[in-house]
């Protein structure tokens, strides 16, 4: 997800947020007709009339019209006249869940002299009721004005308390003493005390339970729910793309740095290429060129007051080397080259440097060692030469002339090769076979 993406799909969300937060009082409602239904069962509770007949009874029952006649001489020390519905059937009590609702449309039309009467909701709940006591179930009660009647009025569930001669005649727990509707029975509407001798007509339009599917609450929790579900899920995804990335990265590096030891490889390769005469394996000029540099550097950074020289230098020249090739050609020449290189090899030390300086001539570079020293070493190396027997299969014996020098203060490569090369001359002149030291002053 790139970043022009993640800002549409948070102003996105932010809009959804908005939309369902202000649109949630445009949600259909949950609705319950109570009243008429024909699912309730209805029945009055009324005391008797004078001629023995109830007090309360259907005028019209289609009309939901139901009369109260209030006798003129009614000495009963309590005098019922209500009606109710149950939200189950006469012989098997039923409930209904009416805690999700908030509010009842109501309409009633009253004819009478009543001023007040009375709307009552029971509850059901087996910590104080019991099943043959219909009275035990919770008495939550409205009362209603006459005058507001004969209109659709709305009725807060909040507006229903629980009647004080119910919470006295029951001993109810102040914990169990709130209004409560998980259970509701039954629903009455009845008059109250001070009712006036006469006719009380009333007819029952609409009981109808108004609430909402889902409460505000519970929405803002599931809105919020959504963004905590919606930022779990970009992080996880954000997560996978960093280990995905990450992964990535980790294989581009790992091949960049193979490509790298390759690269190191062949560059190590080349650099030997360019610095070893690959006939005999010995330094070419160049290389010797390197060292000597690298040399010059490292003693120019050494202690002042070292005794040894820079580097003591052997200059070695095969003696006849041209009737070599003359008499046994090119390719035992050859060989005897590489004969000769390994000779060197073996006899310097490991410190010591050899290189082809030219056709037939080496140069061995040994650094911090004086020529008393390198001229011992050419000795050695000569009678290593002189003793081998070259091309055993047609033996022939080859020598080779020395030279040997050392830097002196103050003095270049070039200036103690020169000296070398001065004593070799001298070892060819002198009849070959032999090891000179070379003159500490350049004479003419
Ligand atoms: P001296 O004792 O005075 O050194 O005599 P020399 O014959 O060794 O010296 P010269 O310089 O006259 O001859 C060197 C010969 O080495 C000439 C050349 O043909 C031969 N040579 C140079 N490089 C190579 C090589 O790589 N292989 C072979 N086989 N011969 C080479
Ligand atoms: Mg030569
Ligand atoms: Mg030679």
């Amino acid at each position: 997800m790139n970043d022009k993406n993640f800002n549409s799909i948070l102003l996105l969300a932010i809009l959804a947020t908005l939309i369902a937060v202000l649109g949630q009082q445009y949600f259909p409602k949950k609705r319950l007709l109570a009243w008429p239904n024909a699912n309730f069962i209805s029945y009055f509770y009324s005391s008797n009339q004078a001629d023995g007949s109830p007090a309360a009874f259907w005028v019209s029952q289609e009309q939901n019209l139901w009369r109260c006649v209030y006798p003129e001489d009614d000495k009963s020390e309590y005098f019922a006249c209500s009606f109710n519905f149950l939200f189950g059937t006469l012989e098997k009590a039923g409930t209904a869940d009416l805690s999700g609702f908030t509010h009842i449309n109501l309409k009633l039309n009253y004819t009478g002299s009543a001023n007040k009467l009375r709307l009552y909701i029971r509850n059901f709940n087996p910590a104080y009721s019991k099943p043959d006591d219909s009275n035990s179930t919770k008495f939550h009660a409205v009362t209603l004005h006459t005058k507001d009647l004969n209109q659709e009025i709305q009725l807060n569930m909040d507006e229903f308390f629980v009647a004080d001669w119910w919470l006295g005649q029951y001993d109810i727990p102040r914990n169990l003493s709130r209004p409560e509707f998980t259970q509701t029975v039954s629903v009455g509407i009845d008059f109250l005390e001070g009712l006036q001798p006469g006719i009380h007509d009333m007819q029952i339009e609409k009981i109808e339970f108004v609430g909402e599917w889902i409460s505000t609450e519970r929405w803002y929790l599931v809105i919020l729910a959504a963004w905590m579900l919606g930022i779990f899920i970009y992080a996880i995804t954000k997560l996978i793309q960093l280990r995905q990335q990450t992964e990535h990265d980790v294989k581009v590096i790992n091949e960049l740095s193979s490509n790298n030891e390759q690269l190191q490889m062949e560059t190590d390769k080349f650099r030997r290429l360019s610095t070893v005469d690959p006939l005999t394996q010995a330094y070419n000029r160049f290389g010797i060129d390197q060292i000597v540099a690298t040399l010059m550097i490292f003693n120019k950074e050494k202690d002042e007051h070292r005794n040894a020289p820079d580097f003591a230098l052997m200059i070695i020249d095969i003696d006849h080397f041209k009737r070599i090739n003359d008499r046994r050609g090119h390719d035992t020449g050859d060989r005897v080259l590489q004969t000769i290189s390994a000779i060197i090899s073996k006899g310097i030390r490991t410190q010591d440097f050899l290189g082809r300086w030219g056709g037939e001539e080496f140069i061995v570079i040994m650094p911090s060692t004086r020529k008393e020293f390198a001229i011992a070493l050419a000795e050695k190396i000569r009678l290593m030469i002189y003793d081998t027997v070259f091309e055993p299969t047609n033996p022939l014996s080859v020598t080779a002339s020395f030279g040997v020098s050392d830097k002196l203060d103050d003095e270049d490569f070039a200036t103690t090769f020169k000296r070398a090369d001065k004593a070799l001359y001298e070892a060819k002149t002198q009849g070959r076979n032999c090891c000179v030291i070379a003159e500490d002053q350049l004479l003419p």
